[in-house]
């Protein structure tokens, strides 16, 4: 499969913000997001063809216990059964980041599903020529509910950036079943720790108002929007 990175970091969203956890990110998306923060792996997909046996074995080789597959998307990624059925025999918790657009029964213990609202939609980035493409694929809830019903644990993880994407989360969340307030995460969008700290204060009133999980960005705030952390 095509590998955008492997390294060593510090999880820095979700419920398992803190974690120390080796990220194993495939390259290529379904998606192109016009926020996205790893365009190396949508907009302009690059990386190195690596084996199965040679991530498990990069993955062996940082001592990690908890290993995160992201992308992109990898859910595209061709074998991505077989890598996370690799990484479950090492005996290795093993959280998948996925935009919830297309299923696989990917062996897993936390499904990190991040439903990509309007705001995501590219209508100014090169020309809008992505925009009608990601509008029609950017929602599925017949696959988000599939990753709901076949995982030991699962988050819904949205990126929000201001007060009109409150009623689509409401209108997702309707159109879902089997989560609680608490599996529902808001995380502010941004890159820098301006930005994020300009709509923190916004995101926490509406997490406290509805019981859902504020999702901080830690990895900006340690090591800033850098490549490998
Ligand atoms: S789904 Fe993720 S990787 Fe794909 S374009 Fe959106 S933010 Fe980027």
């Amino acid at each position: 499969m095509l590998l955008a990175e492997l390294f060593y970091s510090i999880q820095g969203e979700g419920k398992l913000c803190g974690v120390p956890s080796a990220f194993v990110r495939t390259s290529g998306c379904n998606l192109r997001c016009t926020w996205c923060d790893t365009p190396y792996t949508s907009w302009s997909p690059e990386g190195e063809e690596a084996a199965v046996a040679q991530i498990v074995g990069r993955v062996r080789e940082t001592g990690a216990r908890h290993v995160v597959v992201t992308g992109g998307e990898p859910m595209i990624a061709p074998q991505i059964g077989a890598l996370c059925a690799a990484l479950k025999a090492e005996h290795l918790h093993v959280t998948v980041e996925t935009a919830g657009t297309v299923f696989h029964p990917v062996p897993m213990d936390l499904a990190s599903i991040s439903p990509k609202l309007a705001n995501s939609t590219p209508h100014e980035r090169e020309g809008g020529r992505f925009a009608a493409a990601h509008e029609q694929q950017r929602l599925n809830l017949g696959v988000i509910q599939r990753f709901i019903d076949g995982a030991g644990d699962f988050q819904l993880k949205f990126v929000v950036m201001g007060e009109e994407d409150l009623e689509e989360i409401a209108t997702v969340l309707a159109g879902l079943r089997g989560w609680k307030p608490a599996d529902v995460l808001l995380m502010p969008e941004g890159t820098d720790v301006a930005t994020l700290r300009g709509r923190e204060p916004w995101v926490a009133e509406v997490c406290k108002q509805h019981g859902y999980r504020y999702c901080p960005r830690l990895h900006i705030a340690l090591y800033g929007h850098a490549r490998g952390t």
